[in-house]
């Protein structure tokens, strides 16, 4: 077997130092994330507690019935009007 000259300088040597360097500052920006503000007004009430008001003994309706499809649909409460989601009629609040 032919002998090998050892070989004499090998570049690739010199890189290694640097990418464990890198890696270590990465990881410390997370921990800033500030609280958010979770103060929420309750004044609306959702879902099927929003149709109804009880007072005292009895039950009242907040909201009006579709006139098209009857008691049982009530009307979404927009700003200016009354819309049924079921069949899309729209009634506009008297200003
Ligand atoms: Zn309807």
């Amino acid at each position: 077997m032919p002998v090998k000259p050892a070989p004499k300088k090998e570049p690739a040597k010199k890189e290694e130092a640097k990418p464990v360097a890198e890696a270590a500052p990465a990881a410390a920006p997370k921990a800033q994330k500030a609280e958010k503000k979770r103060e929420k007004k309750h004044k609306e009430e959702k879902g099927v507690r929003a149709m109804y008001k009880a007072e005292g003994d009895k039950v009242s309706r907040t909201r009006p019935t579709c006139e098209r499809c009857g008691p049982g649909y009530f009307m979404a409460d927009h700003h200016d009007r009354y819309t049924c989601g079921h069949c899309g009629f729209t009634r506009y609040k008297p200003k």
